[in-house]
């Protein structure tokens, strides 16, 4: 079973503004160029990260359950009401499975997390301290993993550099989350993009958090950077806390599948180490299993 752990909604200018949009596409133009046709854009101007419930619907037929989530970043200027994503995940509820995004630094941002479980029914949550500006460390928003060990739900986090000018960068490798994982063991967490480019760091801490996990979204566009960080990750014994995703509308699944069993290519005619078949394709069918049960 294909399992998309990571999707977005969201489009200019309902959602992010003028800015972002322009940023978004300077990056997708990079990431056209390396990643070997593996990319996705709705179309080359300031729609090229555009999402909308039509178009991730027909990207979401190449995978058996896609999870999906907008972003609520009040410091970075974007902003999808995480009603819309619970709309489209109950018009589809055997494929989309609707997850919410909070900014920590809501006043309400527990009753918030409250309702979007409780009320809306979404099943996880994504927070992103780079495009939200907090600090992961700081014990003012314990309260909020609280509450979200208590709802039992899953947090995925954006840990890894990102193309938005106004982002911040200082809290977004992947040690930052070692305090939680410590003080919440009951807490699932996810960190996306294997943490790039910092992807030693996330290594390092998923292979001794019982409740940490990754996805392999959005790496394969460098294939350099890409195939050091699976031979990382193999030689340190994590790669059965690797999960599937596309960061649509950055790529789509069949892109990153396409891109995970390319892995070794950089590499070929040399001596130096290869990621073998069994291992991509644990990637791609089983290992959602372990860390997302409740999608069985
Ligand atoms: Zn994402």
């Amino acid at each position: 079973m294909i399992v998309d752990v990571h999707s977005h909604i969201m489009w200019y200018p309902d959602h992010v503004g003028e800015q972002w949009a322009r940023e978004a596409l300077a990056s997708k133009l990079v990431k056209l160029k390396f990643s070997g046709g593996l990319a996705h854009a709705a179309s080359l101007d300031l729609h090229s990260y555009d999402s909308t419930p039509e178009t991730h619907w027909a990207a979401a037929q190449q995978t058996d359950k896609t999870i999906v989530f907008g972003l609520q970043a009040k410091a970075t200027g974007t902003w999808v009401p995480n009603e819309l994503i619970a709309d489209y995940a109950r018009q589809h509820p055997d494929k989309i499975v609707g997850w919410a995004s909070i900014d920590p630094n809501e006043p309400e941002a527990i009753d918030q997390l409250d309702h979007a479980v409780n009320v809306l029914g979404l099943r996880g949550l994504k927070l992103g301290p780079a495009y939200q500006h907090f600090d992961p460390t700081d014990r003012r928003h314990w309260p909020f993993f609280a509450a979200a060990q208590r709802h039992g739900i899953p947090i995925i986090w954006h840990q890894g550099t990102t193309f938005p000018s106004r982002a911040k960068l200082r809290w977004s490798t992947a040690l930052w989350l070692e305090d939680i994982a410590l003080d919440f063991p009951d807490l699932r967490m996810i960190v996306a993009h294997l943490g790039h480019p910092w992807e030693e760091d996330l290594v390092a801490l998923i292979r001794k958090a019982p409740n940490m996990y990754a996805d392999i979204s959005a790496v394969h566009y460098r294939p350099w950077r890409y195939w050091q960080a699976m031979v990382t990750a193999m030689e340190y014994g994590v790669t059965h806390k690797l999960l599937l995703a596309s960061d649509f509308p950055s790529a789509t699944i069949d892109n990153v599948i396409a891109g995970l069993r390319n892995v070794n290519a950089i590499v070929e005619g040399t001596r130096l180490p290869t990621i073998p078949s069994e291992i991509q394709e644990r990637i791609i069918h089983e290992n959602w299993k372990d860390a997302l049960p409740e999608l069985l």
